[in-house]
């Protein structure tokens, strides 16, 4: 027989990223599994409306990632061998992988400390007459500088294809991202703001764009599988490109149509445990996210925190640290240039990114969103102050 204490309770990890699924969600996958269709079909198309309507666009077409919905918008766009695509390099690597998908280069930029997103004087330094399109990465759901981005890609006539991975619920001065892009892709990966498991979405204006993605997703057939299986009756199918298969399923619709119901909400939480993190933290030998501009709508994706080096530990011992008291936390990121196949590309080219390498090295992300409860920060708050020896937690 064994004995618990009941003065030391198990504590439960708190998992980095976890995501808040409820039972409408659940619900409707068992909905979708009764009904035996599971995957491309009405919900699917119900989630893209959804989301179009969001992002106010007229075309989505969703995918079973964020990647996918990358490496389609750049072939949709005419991206291809010896062209140039100017890529943050703190980013994640598919951002970058994707360039190198469509045979073209990634040419890496630095980003803005404050913002951690690439800056328009970056990108205006990269072009050359090779370059045909910028990638920028609104990091941590911070919007770029799309204004001035636009304005310098109309100027040299190139694409703009954002990667808004952690930034669906973004804006600038009210105004969606969406409306700056020529195509603009969302992630539904496990972490992200809004949840299918594995799902992405790509969006545009442009309808040649957006038909061309929905072909080069599924196969480079010229219809949708549920359309030619549904009562409609059969019809035959025609191959016009060599396409992908990165069709999303019905199954993973289900999730993301009641995630989505619940976008605005959850950023109120996220903003909500965004301030008491800004309170608690204040005094820590930490540099604390930068506020935007009031112009920026902050989609609160990450709440990234730098360890200062007067602080007692560096930032891997820090994660250990809060690894032992049960807490997940990550790293956003290791900047793409220090990975080693890009080291290797990028070999004999000494291109110094001192921004996104300090924050590769001093970056932590905390735990945040509706996955999180108030009981669980509170434990983020205690350990960051026992670890970094600030005077009591919270
Ligand atoms: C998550 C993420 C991706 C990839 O998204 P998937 O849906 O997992 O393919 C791409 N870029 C950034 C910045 C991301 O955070």
């Amino acid at each position: 027989m064994t004995f618990l204490s009941v003065a030391d309770p198990p504590q439960s990890y708190i998992v980095f990223g976890k995501p808040d699924i409820r039972q409408p969600e659940i619900d409707e996958v068992l909905d979708s599994l009764r009904s035996g269709w599971l995957g491309t079909g009405p919900k699917v198309a119900a989630f893209e409306r959804a989301i179009a309507q969001y992002v106010g666009v007229e075309h989505a077409v969703a995918t079973n990632s964020c990647t996918a919905a990358l490496h389609v918008a750049l072939l949709a766009l005419g991206i291809g061998p010896d062209d140039e695509v100017i890529v943050p390099t703190l980013t994640f690597c598919a951002t970058a992988n994707v360039v190198l998908h469509v045979g073209a280069r990634p040419v890496f930029v630095d980003v803005d400390p404050a913002s951690q997103c690439l800056t328009p004087d970056a990108v205006e330094a990269a072009i050359t007459p090779r370059t045909k399109a910028v990638m920028p990465v609104h990091f941590a759901g911070w919007p770029a500088d799309l204004p001035t981005l636009r304005r310098i890609t109309d100027r040299h006539r190139l694409k703009l294809v954002q990667d808004a991975a952690h930034c669906l619920e973004g804006r600038i001065d009210g105004i969606p991202l969406s409306r700056y892009g020529d195509v603009t892709c969302f992630s539904f990966y496990s972490t992200k703001n809004v949840v299918t498991g594995e799902g992405g979405m790509a969006v545009t204006n442009d309808h040649t764009v957006a038909s061309r993605m929905r072909v080069l997703g599924l196969h480079g057939i010229d219809a949708d599988a549920w359309k030619r299986f549904s009562s409609a009756g059969y019809r035959h199918y025609s191959c016009i490109a060599p396409g992908f298969k990165y069709n999303m399923m019905d199954l993973q619709a289900a999730l993301g149509l009641h995630q989505l119901a619940r976008v605005d909400q959850s950023l109120r939480l996220r903003e909500t445990q965004w301030a008491r993190y800004q309170d608690a933290l204040n005094g820590l030998p930490l540099d604390l996210p930068a506020a935007p501009p009031a112009s920026v709508w902050h989609a609160r994706h990450l709440y990234t925190i730098r360890v200062r080096p007067d602080a007692p530990v560096r930032r891997d011992a820090l994660m250990s640290a809060l690894h032992d008291r049960g807490i997940g936390t990550g790293v956003h990121y290791v900047p793409v240039h220090e990975h080693p196949y890009y080291r290797e590309l990028l070999r004999g080219r000494d291109e110094a990114y001192p921004a996104a390498s300090a924050i590769g090295r001093e970056t932590c992300s905390l735990p945040l969103g509706p996955g999180l409860r108030d009981d669980e920060q509170a434990r983020v708050i205690a350990a960051l102050h026992e670890v970094l020896g600030g005077a009591g937690g919270s």
